[in-house]
């Protein structure tokens, strides 16, 4: 007989990372209520597909509205239970949803409607033909707690805009942000079991890769990323992967090193590092490299470090503990091997045990871990090279391909440049931005992901193709059908002639070709 604490689903204790204060217990969705979920939004894709685009426009419009109006207490919410300082929230997540809401509002009829296809070759111009974009059905949305707000936010408008139904399943370390961001598009108008939010750690992620859903967008590490690819490949579900990065950022020796390193202090410590597109290596000219080293510690050692919730803060705490763990060995390791640390390189632990002072750490390599994996905490690992090509070189030298960033006075150069680096993204003078601007697709390259969100390229992901060709001769049997035959042959041959050949072989390949549409057909 099942014992009380077998029977009882398990629950979920949600944190504010800075003060440790429970703000909510929630019970997890087994994998016998994801399943569940995924039916009912099966059954009610259907009807909100017939609605139609415009319709759903409509419904986004009004959820714009609500967010605005509600921007300021959402901003707050993100900020107890991810930690990141208000004014981020509002910037970079809030403002970002609204952002990305209006580029569909304006958009998406446009991206989405019929399209025509205008045939080229001769034999098939009596057929008129379009595009069609229809939805998936029913989208699997998992998603990370670093940007708790817009990252499954972006990726459900779009899901939805599209005539999807979405099952989102949070992080388990932010939950919250989803329950609201649900609550926001229902009370616009979308319906209950068009946008669920099933709520659990790793096992209900899991279980909603299994489950009977038509297309998975996950956004999270390498790892799981693989994990979730592999359980999708058993039901030949397609997936998107936003995965983890090592962004590099170049500073070539023309750049200013003062506006340049605060763009450098901002790209590794915004969101205490834990932006998939933060500055996780730093690569400077050597004529240039220790006045700007330093430059960046003096910058490091100013900010304001604590709650995020204080307007003051720069820089809030990291999210648990075995974040603080992973960027703790990178920065050991590094330091045993010999590198400079010249502002932070530990805990904080006054504040309270998810801090990290902002750590600069100069003439690192690619030997150490800080180098070549993710550190996804707040930590700028500065090294020194001598040319444009050795930079390129020092910056593909890495598993992953996510976003990069050039930095120089010479615009021409550094879009060259930008050319030679493999990422999804690359920014010339500026860093992380990419991801407010609604029509930039995001996503990235090598292990760093597959597909893509954001913009027309991240609409695109949440509909399936299908193309229609509707004859205008129905009744005449095609040229090419049954009842072939040497004169046929020839006369094709002359077809192919018509088409491709030049001069008078194309002229005398017509004129060999025109028996074909009048030959006695026996089928
Ligand atoms: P994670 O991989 O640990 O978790 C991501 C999500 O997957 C969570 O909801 C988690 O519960 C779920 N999950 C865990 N095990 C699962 C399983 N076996 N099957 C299905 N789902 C499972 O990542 P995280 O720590 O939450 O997020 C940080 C990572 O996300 C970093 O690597 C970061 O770079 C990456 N990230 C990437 C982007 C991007 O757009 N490329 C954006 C944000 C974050």
């Amino acid at each position: 007989m099942a014992t009380e604490a077998q029977t009882m689903p398990p629950r979920l204790s949600v944190h504010n990372p800075a003060t440790g204060e429970l703000l909510r217990e929630l019970e997890c969705a087994g994998a016998k209520q994801v399943r569940e979920a995924v039916e009912r939004a099966g059954a009610a894709q259907p009807e909100w597909e017939r609605m139609g685009v415009r319709a759903r426009i409509a419904i986004l419009k009004r959820f714009l509205r609500r967010l605005y109006e509600k921007r300021e207490a959402v901003a707050e919410l993100i900020t107890r239970e991810a930690g990141k300082p208000v004014t981020e929230a509002l910037l970079t997540e809030v403002m970002v949803v609204l952002d990305t809401a209006k580029f569909l509002v304006g958009n998406a009829y446009a991206l989405l409607r019929d399209q025509a296809v205008p045939h080229s070759n001769l034999v098939m111009k009596a057929k008129r033909a379009w595009i069609r974009r229809e939805p998936y059905g029913v989208i699997g949305i998992i998603s990370p707690w670093n940007y708790p707000f817009s990252t499954p936010a972006a990726e459900a408008l779009g899901a939805l805009v599209a005539g999807n139904a979405v099952v989102l399943k949070p992080s388990e370390f932010t939950p919250l942000c989803a329950l609201e961001l649900r609550e926001l598009l229902l009370a616009s108008g979308v319906p209950a079991d068009v946008l669920q939010v099933v709520v659990g750690e790793g096992a209900t992620g899991a279980a909603l890769s299994e489950s009977a859903v038509n297309k998975l967008i996950f956004t999270g590490s390498v790892s799981t990323g693989k994990r979730v690819a592999q359980a999708a490949a058993q039901r030949l579900v397609p997936v998107v992967l936003e995965l983890g990065g090592k962004d590099p950022m170049i500073v070539l020796e023309d750049a200013d090193v003062d506006v340049v390193s605060s763009g450098a202090v901002w790209g590794a410590f915004v969101n205490s590092g834990q932006a998939c597109l933060s500055v996780e290596r730093c690569y400077v000219h050597r004529s240039i490299y220790e006045d700007f080293v330093q430059a960046c510690a003096r910058k490091a050692a100013q900010l304001r470090v604590g709650n995020g919730l204080d307007a003051e803060t720069d820089v809030g705490p990291m999210i648990h503990q075995r974040q603080v763990q992973t960027v703790e060995a990178h920065v050991n390791e590094a330091r045993e091997r010999g590198a400079r640390i010249l502002a932070g390189g530990k805990r904080l632990a006054e504040l309270g045990p998810n801090f990290y002072a902002p750590t600069v750490i100069a003439d690192v390599d690619h030997s150490m871990r800080l180098m070549r994996e993710e550190t996804f905490g707040p930590v700028l690992p500065l090294m020194p090279f001598d040319g444009d090509a050795e930079a390129a070189q020092l910056a593909n030298d890495s598993e992953f391909g996510l976003a990069a960033s050039i930095w120089t006075a010479n615009r021409q150069r550094g879009e060259a440049l930008a050319a030679r680096i493999k990422a999804g993204t690359v920014m010339v003078n500026d860093v992380l931005s990419c991801f407010g601007i609604s029509e930039a697709p995001h996503g990235g390259m090598k292990a760093s992901g597959i597909g893509r969100s954001h913009g027309r390229f991240g609409l695109e992901e949440m509909v399936q193709v299908k193309y229609v060709d509707s004859d205008l001769l129905p009744g005449i049997r095609k040229v090419w059908w049954f009842g072939y035959g040497p004169q046929f042959a020839q006369q094709m041959r002359g077809f192919i002639d018509f088409l491709f050949g030049r001069g008078m072989q194309r002229l005398s390949g017509g004129l060999r070709s025109v028996g074909a549409y009048f030959r006695k057909r026996r089928l």
